[in-house]
């Protein structure tokens, strides 16, 4: 079973505005893809269905195999892992430790269980010696580590990543990349830095005018821009 399907996703704001015209994407297990595409394309609107921020109009969602559909919110949402652009609209707790315990404890993981899951996705993200200090205290590309072992902690079936290089210097940036490199889970990550996209995804897809204009090798769609 694919980690995403995508078939015939179409949607228009209430105002009328028709952001997503028809997309069809598949994203088997394991893979990490970028997607791409100008201003405008739809990425948000796409991002904002694969958990159900908003619902399908026309077409179909499924995350590993499973329907986004409202009586499914609640499974979509451990599934499906979204990391924001900005990290700071995703800790709001004293710790870390609190801010990477809050989703699977919600999920009613409690003692020994809850502190491996939070262990474990500091650890992925190399941020386990920071599980005790408050979030404000660390740098910028230290809080995206952070943000990123809070969704990691759901176990999710993929990680959609808004921007992950956004506003980091080099050596975060490296950091990051490493650490997404080594991270055995499927990844989709909307950005602009065509870099980033290059050096950690093998896959494109390339959103323009609300459908999908091209899908494929990295190198080969960067090579054609
Ligand atoms: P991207 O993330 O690729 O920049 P968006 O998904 O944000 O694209 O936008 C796709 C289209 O939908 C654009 O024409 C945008 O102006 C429009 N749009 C986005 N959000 C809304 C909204 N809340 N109401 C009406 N139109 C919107
Ligand atoms: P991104 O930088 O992630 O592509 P955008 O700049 O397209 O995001 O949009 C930022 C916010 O503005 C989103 O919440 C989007 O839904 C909203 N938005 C974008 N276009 C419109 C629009 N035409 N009408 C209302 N809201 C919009």
């Amino acid at each position: 079973v694919p980690s995403l399907e995508v078939s015939g996703l179409a949607y228009a704001y209430p105002d009328g505005t028709q952001a997503l015209f028809g997309v069809d994407l598949v994203i088997g297990r394991g893979e990490r893809v970028a997607l791409l595409g100008p201003n405008g394309a739809g990425k948000t609107t796409l991002v904002m269905h694969l958990n159900g921020i908003l619902t399908a109009g026309h077409g179909s969602v499924r995350v590993a195999g499973l329907d986004v559909r409202a009586d499914t919110m609640k499974e979509i949402r451990r599934r499906v892992g979204l990391v924001f652009q900005d990290p700071d609209d995703q800790l709001f707790m004293p710790t870390v430790r609190e801010d990477v315990a809050f989703g699977p404890a919600n999920l009613g993981m409690r003692g020994a269980e809850l502190d491996r899951r939070v262990r474990d996705a500091l650890d992925r993200v190399g941020m386990l010696d920071a599980i005790d200090r408050p979030p404000h205290h660390l740098s910028f590309g230290q809080r995206r580590r952070v943000a990123v072992a809070t969704v990691l902690a759901m176990e999710p079936e993929i990680l959609v990543l808004d921007e992950p290089s956004s506003n980091l210097d080099p050596a975060a940036r490296r950091e990051l990349a490493e650490i997404l490199r080594n991270l055995d889970v499927t990844v989709l990550m909307v950005t602009h830095d065509l870099p980033y996209a290059l050096e950690l995804c093998e896959r494109s897809l390339i959103l323009s005018g609300g459908v999908i204009a091209a899908d494929g090798a990295t190198r080969a769609l960067l090579a054609d821009a």
